[in-house]
């Protein structure tokens, strides 16, 4: 393609909203874990679009599925249903718990649709006085007003004006905290099982229980927030499956889709009841374009060679950050789970996790950050071990340059 004026990281200065900072490389290309940018510069990806590529890029699977359905019909609205949309629904009902899916376009979306639900099976069931929703410190749900409120670092809701109510934040694996703010008038927990966001924090069994019986006790929905770690990421189809505790909604997108967007709310039966016709949508939630991508990448991660693969992947990424870490001595801490992974900066390295990304950047990897502390990976489930070998490889020659 010939352009008219120069396409390059100039140009998001001249004509983007600027509440990104992105990267001076502009990738092109994708194949499997390998990325090129602009000039042929080759990179490995470790950070999978922030646990979105699941399967890395241009997986022949999903390429097949976005050209056939894309040959045939790619939107009706909700006026109608489509075939993908049921086929997709109808293998996520019979792989957990739920039995009814509201599919949205985004993890915030899907969040959205999950509060709202919470709030409104409250209204019915219970009356006016049960609206409190208890989320966690540090917690991430999305940037619309609702999920940012409910997320748990004011310094992405502040400064928008009145704030949703009725929202309050205990600290993650502390039960303590969340007995001394539930009652009967609280509507619905939300939880991410493993926050992301937040620093890859995962939860103790004993937490996680004993948030669920706590939710029992009150008459309280659980609500999983899987956006992140859903779809594999953890070795688990969902993350719930690996902790004993079953929630009852849970919100699934990221990978869902495999990199195109999608993303779905599911519950029970009983629960569903309550978003009754009218009372939300979404116009393009549920397209079949989608819809039929996200079958495709459905249908390939619910495998035990993908699942039993993540852990297997894991480990390798495991072993080598704790080889680098031993020569170099950055990290307090290698934690996570499945192929979400955070590596702790250690005293030294505090605030410089976005030093890292750039420097493994420089070297032809792709990394991710959590907040300013920790180096996250996140790379697609299905990447070549001898692409996570050359990848750290890379991290570790900028590992080098950093600390010497
Ligand atoms: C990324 C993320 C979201 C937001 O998803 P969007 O698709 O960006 O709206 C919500 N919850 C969690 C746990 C996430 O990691």
């Amino acid at each position: 393609m010939t352009n008219q004026f120069p396409v390059n990281r100039a140009l998001f200065d001249d004509v983007m909203v600027p509440n990104y900072s992105p990267s001076a490389v502009i990738p092109v290309r994708g194949e499997g874990s390998r990325v090129w940018d602009q000039e042929d510069r080759e990179f490995i990806d470790l950070a999978g679009g922030i646990a979105v590529t699941c399967l890395g890029h241009c997986h022949p699977a999903l390429v097949s599925a976005l050209k056939d359905q894309g040959e045939r019909i790619w939107h009706l609205s909700n006026v109608m249903t489509n075939e993908p949309a049921l086929r997709l629904a109808k293998k996520i009902v019979d792989n957990t718990f739920a039995d009814k899916v509201y599919f949205a376009n985004s993890g915030a979306e899907s969040n959205e649709a999950a509060f709202k639900l919470a709030r409104r099976w409250a209204l019915d069931v219970h009356g006016e006085d049960k609206s409190q929703i208890i989320a966690f410190k540090q917690g991430f749900h999305g940037r619309t007003f609702f999920t940012v409120t409910v997320g748990g670092q004011e310094v992405y809701s502040d400064g928008f004006g009145p704030k949703p109510g009725d929202i309050f934040h205990a600290e993650y694996n502390n039960l303590d905290s969340v007995k001394a703010l539930i009652s009967d008038k609280t509507c619905a927990v939300v939880m991410e099982p493993l926050q992301g966001e937040g620093g890859i924090v995962s939860p103790t069994d004993e937490f996680v229980k004993g948030v669920r019986e706590l939710c029992d006790q009150h008459n309280a929905l659980l609500v999983f927030d899987e956006v992140q770690t859903g779809v594999g990421r953890t070795g688990d189809l969902y993350a719930y499956m690996g902790l004993g505790v079953t929630p009852d909604i849970l919100t699934t997108a990221k990978a869902l889709g495999g990199g195109f967007p999608i993303g779905a709310m599911i519950t029970t039966t009983e629960i569903a009841k309550h978003l009754k016709i009218g009372t939300h949508g979404s116009t393009y939630g549920g397209n079949p374009l989608a819809c039929a991508i996200a079958e495709a990448a459905f249908d390939t991660v619910n495998t035990p060679e993908v699942l039993d693969g993540v852990k297997a992947k894991a480990k390798i990424i495991v072993d080598a950050l704790n080889t680098i870490n031993s020569k170099h001595n950055v990290f307090s801490e290698i934690r996570g789970k499945g192929l979400l992974i955070g590596a702790v900066l250690n005293e030294k390295y505090q605030g410089k996790a976005k030093d890292f990304l750039n420097a493994a950047m420089d070297e032809g990897a792709m990394t991710l950050v959590a907040g300013a502390n920790i180096v996250r990976f996140a790379p697609s489930l299905v990447i070549p071990d001898g692409d996570i070998t050359e990848g750290l490889e890379r991290f570790e020659r900028a590992v080098a340059k950093l600390t010497q």
